[in-house]
């Protein structure tokens, strides 16, 4: 079990350290910006629709390294869903954070990384931050 936390914590650091799709996105469909006031963490997310699809998911913003990470993971797989899909995709991460079930499903992927935030209750609103924005 610490080895799968290891690899958790890894993943976090590394989207932390380097964030995916990091960037602003001028002229984009739409865009939203997220704050948690409890922990300092800002987010802007910009998203591109194409034939009902999020063509493009982009954020930008300060916060700590479980916000980053959420978000950085957040634009790489939500980026060619509908937006039907997004939604159902921050709905389970929400689950799986605060839900009854302890294991994260499978189908989550890397994103079970973020499972661990369950045991920090203050840092749950900085992994849903940018799902909810
Ligand atoms: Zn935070």
């Amino acid at each position: 079990m610490s080895d799968l936390t290891d690899l958790y914590q890894e993943i976090i650091l590394d989207h932390n350290k380097r964030p995916r799709n990091f960037r602003e996105m001028p002229g984009c469909a739409c865009q939203a910006e997220g704050l948690n006031p409890l922990c300092g963490d800002e987010v802007k997310v910009f998203v591109q629709v194409e034939d009902g699809k999020l063509s493009d998911v982009a954020f930008q913003g300060q916060g700590c390294a479980i916000s980053r990470a959420s978000a950085s993971m957040m634009t790489g797989k939500t980026k060619g869903k509908t937006e039907e899909e997004a939604r159902d995709l921050a709905g389970r991460v929400r689950d799986m954070l605060v839900g009854p079930e302890a294991d994260a499903p499978r189908e989550l992927g890397d994103l079970a990384a973020l499972s661990g935030v369950r045991k920090f209750p203050a840092r749950i609103k900085c992994a849903m931050l940018p799902w909810h924005t």
